[in-house]
């Protein structure tokens, strides 16, 4: 038995993998299956464990992936967007650096009790973070498998084991390239892991509705890899880190809320003397701005969806926090952006951070939440939308907090009232999978 962030979990007797499908919003599992795309997944529906989850808000990629290798959410382990604002430092900054996690990993503990673990993500952002405090074991990502080492991830020469070549980080080969990897780890049976996480990308789910001949085939690639690691006699627990849905007008343009915008028509735009006035790109970080604490009139639009990767999403998603100037406008400023069309929820620090298990020091004065259908951006000429080939969809809100959690082994007496997490997967996964 191990304990990590106050939850017990047992040591696998059979091999197990978790996997998080990025951006699986559970109709891609639906229509998929329908349309006979997933013959794996249609039978493990029927016969194993098939429950809907919540995942954390915001419903983005580095929180998700921390509270399912944590268990627990950002509140504990600190991780509460893809990019923060950093109080101390007064800069816009990437949540990447495993600087900022607050709790030992599930995985860590695992490598720690002598368990052979096995990590691999599709993008790079998330290796780090995933992989902090790993003694031993595996852990690459398909973005840079061509540059994993002995040393630096406990593995080399990934494209020759995989046998395919390493794909561009824009595409649905790099999640291909995450299962391939996992079924060729699982098949060495010199070093076959015991545990294994893979997480894939949501470059499809960024472009493609559920249903479509380009999502059906994506899920069609991922139920062949799965039923191989089944056939190989693994437990394996599939969630998501988010949802995901269209962001669009009846145009198709996207449904943008630029927020920065409006507080600065409201409050003024004005910086602090001596401050630069000049905008830093949403993908800028580091970029020193005023406003926030530091004393400036000026409010600061925060957008955790913000990574390296804004090529489908223009940093465009359905959550913001909002770091007020100080000078009382703080329940004004609440309720204009409330009454804006497309706003679902605006919370004062304390709620957001009770409501959504989120660290207090972490958001800012506001937390604000758009609609199913709308997004929120800071200020229009930072968003650049030319690289949108196709209409927006994307994430970040309540509305994509619907995730799925699957099972290959049929769990007795489970209770299907009760709200499940996505960072329940690796409890029920280790504690009533096993057989
Ligand atoms: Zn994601």
């Amino acid at each position: 038995m191990l304990e990590v962030n106050g939850r017990a979990y047992a040591l696998p007797r059979a091999p197990t993998v978790v996997v998080c499908v990025d951006g699986c919003e559970p109709d891609y599992l639906a229509q998929a299956v329908a349309a006979g795309e997933m013959p794996w997944m249609k039978r493990t529906l029927a016969e194993g464990t098939a429950l809907v989850a919540d995942c954390v808000v915001p419903s983005f990629t580095n929180p998700n992936n921390l509270s399912i290798v944590t268990g627990a959410p950002p509140s504990v382990h600190g991780i509460c967007g893809n990019y923060l604002y950093d109080t101390a430092s007064g800069t816009e900054v990437m949540m990447n650096d495993p600087k900022w996690l607050r709790a030992p990993t599930i995985l860590a503990a695992l490598a720690a009790a002598g368990k052979r673990v096995a990590v691999v993500t599709a993008k790079d952002k998330l290796r780090a973070l995933l992989g902090h405090g790993m003694q031993g074991g595996i852990c690459f990502s398909a973005e840079k498998a061509g540059e994993a080492t002995l040393a630096g991830n406990g593995i080399e020469n990934v494209p020759a084991l995989v046998g395919l070549p390493v794909p561009d980080v824009y595409s649905a080969g790099l999640s291909e390239f995450v299962f391939a990897a996992g079924v060729k780890l699982m098949q060495r049976a010199a070093d076959r892991p015991d545990v294994m996480y893979l997480s894939t990308t949501d470059y499809v789910q960024h472009k493609h509705a559920p249903g479509t001949p380009d999502a059906n085939a994506f899920y069609r690639m991922m139920d062949g890899y799965l039923g191989a690691l089944d056939a190989m006699g693994c437990v394996i627990a599939l969630t998501a880190d988010h949802g995901m849905n269209a962001k669009t007008r009846m145009d198709g343009s996207p449904d943008v809320i630029y927020l920065q915008d409006r507080l600065d028509e409201w409050l003024g735009a004005e910086e602090a003397p001596g401050r630069s006035q000049a905008f830093s790109s949403p993908t800028g970080g580091g970029t020193p701005r005023s406003g926030g604490p530091g004393g400036s009139r000026r409010a600061r639009v925060i957008l955790p969806i913000t990574d390296p990767y804004v090529v489908h999403h223009g940093a465009l998603g359905s959550f913001a926090t909002v770091y007020l100037p100080g000078n009382g406008e703080f329940d004004d400023a609440a309720r204009r952006i409330a009454a804006l069309p497309g706003i679902e929820l605006v919370l004062a620090r304390a709620d957001a951070a009770a409501r959504f298990e989120l660290p207090a020091d972490r958001i800012g004065d506001l937390v604000v939440v758009s609609e199913r259908q709308a997004v929120i951006g800071t200020s229009a000429s930072r968003h650049d939308l030319s690289a949108l080939e196709v209409p927006l969809r994307s994430h970040g809100g309540i509305s994509e907090q619907r995730v799925p959690l699957v099972l290959n082994r049929r769990i007795a007496g489970l209770d299907t009232g009760r709200r499940w997490r996505n960072f329940d997967a690796f409890d029920l996964a280790l504690n009533h999978a096993q057989g």
